[in-house]
């Protein structure tokens, strides 16, 4: 029987906030263990969390990029369950009046039109500890430690939406989850960084026969932060589910993991799977009122986000569009391109040497663009040079693999190493002189009209002038020589 897939997320993204979310406590990835905490994140009796502005602040311009409606009034919740990296019995989240509802994300459906892809709900909660296993740490022993530091880290959920638009395959999911990924690192409230669990992931798979409208039971797989485990359990599971159909039988709806090393998802302990949260709004915290004047100055803080900037860069710089998809994919890569398109000319030499050239430095050194020595204003600069014929790509090539290494300024590495090209007769005169002597036969065969060896006399001047001869002269030179035209 053919099925139709339906896949939902609930996205767990900590924000880049500098303190945490009720308390003073500085958030640090890299800090010794219960380094950074203090009563208020570590639940001791009396405490009373104060919410930090920042964090309401990022949720309302994730809301804004989402294209959600902002609720005036807010409300947080406690979701209370046991769990020994969260100290207080329950995690303060939200569950009536969250931030931001109704919204959606654009992406590329599988036919190839845009598809908005709904949105239920944006809240903000807080991040529990962490545990770590005798079996991660040196010691053999049978114990667990925790630790703190991450207790009370702000934490955004992104929930989708069942009934609008929702993700209908595999590559629509992966789809959903890059722009989102995309959308939040540009609107700067999160780094998103996948190996520090800062994009985590729930999802939701169920499927139907085709064409029928109630909804499956669904299965949903915890807690996954990489994208390509992401795609093998939901291929996994749209497998296991069309096979018990397939065979006549029922999906059962419950909580499943992954395991990564045999590539297969399994039921959660039965205990795990059907949680009583008993959510009740918390005593400690007020409602949060939003009003229209703080959204607004939160609406003017969000940067052009990628799906205008991938338009803008191909109308107005006449970028094709596989480039800019590469150009905009990264915030940080389209800053670069944005700060040095306004210097120089020629906008496509200057998006192809990010790409190829760049690109390659990066990759070679494991550097982010960001981190990069490369100034846009330097790098600009040579891509002038070689627009205006000063430098032949070769050596642009030399020389920014210089600017690479040590962030000097192309002319002082041009000029120090004397690598401007030789265009005068004195220089160039000699060389041709030498190249026309060892190949006469060559020589006899362009006098005699058949230009087609030409290039290859080029190519000699050009190697014996270790590719600073500047072509150009070197053609015009030959012609004079031989008193031909081309
Ligand atoms: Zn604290």
């Amino acid at each position: 029987m053919i099925y139709d897939v339906i896949i939902c997320f609930e996205t767990h993204v900590e924000l880049k906030t500098q303190t945490k979310l009720f308390c003073d406590c500085k958030v640090a990835y890299d800090a010794p263990a219960n380094s950074r905490i203090c009563p208020v994140c570590t639940g001791q009796p009396g405490a009373l969390p104060v919410l930090n502005k920042k964090a309401v602040e990022f949720a309302i311009r994730a809301g804004l990029a989402l294209n959600c409606t902002i609720n005036h009034k807010s409300r947080f919740a406690r979701k209370n369950y046991f769990y020994p990296d969260l100290p207080k019995g329950y995690q303060i989240s939200q569950y009536e009046l969250p931030f931001c509802e109704n919204g959606f994300l654009e992406i590329t459906s599988d036919d190839g039109n845009s598809k908005k892809v709904g949105i239920k709900r944006i809240h903000l909660e807080e991040d529990a500890g962490k545990l770590v296993h005798s079996s991660e740490s040196l010691d053999e022993s049978d114990y667990s430690l925790v630790d703190y530091n991450r207790s009370s880290v702000p934490l955004l959920e992104i929930v989708c939406d069942h009934d609008q638009n929702p993700l209908r395959s595999v590559r629509e999911a992966r789809a959903y989850l890059e722009k989102m990924r995309q959308t939040l690192r540009y609107i700067g409230i999160s780094d998103c960084m996948l190996e520090k669990g800062q994009f985590r992931n729930d999802v939701n798979v169920s499927i139907r026969p085709k064409g029928e409208k109630t909804f499956g039971n669904r299965a949903e797989i915890k807690n996954m932060s990489s994208f390509r485990f992401i795609t093998e359990a939901l291929e996994y599971e749209i497998k296991r589910q069309t096979e018990i159909l397939d065979a006549g039988g029922c999906i059962d709806q419950e909580t499943r993991l992954f395991d990564e090393s045999v590539k297969t998802t399994f039921p959660m302990r039965s205990k795990e799977n059907a949680p009583d949260y008993r959510y009740f709004p918390d005593p400690d915290l007020v409602e949060v009122e939003i009003d229209r004047e703080f959204i607004s100055l939160v609406e003017k803080e969000i940067p052009e986000l990628p799906e205008q900037k991938l338009k803008r860069i191909m109308e107005q710089f006449n970028i094709p569009k596989g480039d800019a998809i590469i150009l905009t994919k990264d915030k940080a890569v389209s800053d670069f391109f944005g700060a040095c398109a306004p210097l120089c000319d020629d906008k496509r030499r200057l998006s192809n040497w990010i790409i190829k050239e760049l690109f390659r430095l990066l990759n070679n050194s494991s550097a982010k663009i960001e981190d990069c020595t490369v100034s846009p204003e330097n790098f600009s600069h040579l891509i002038n040079l070689i627009a205006r014929g000063e430098i032949t790509e070769g050596i642009a090539r030399a020389v920014l693999e210089e600017m690479f290494q040590t962030g000097k300024k192309p002319e002082s590495i041009i000029d120090g190493k004397g690598l401007r090209p030789l265009s005068d007769i004195r220089s160039l005169g000699p060389i041709l002189d030498e190249v026309m002597a060892e190949n006469q036969k060559v020589v006899e065969k362009i006098s005699a009209g058949d230009t087609k060896p030409m290039d290859f006399l080029i190519g000699q001047v050009m190697r014996k002038s270790k590719g600073k001869a500047d072509a150009r002269k070197v053609k015009e030179l030959v012609q004079q020589r031989l008193e031909i035209s081309l």
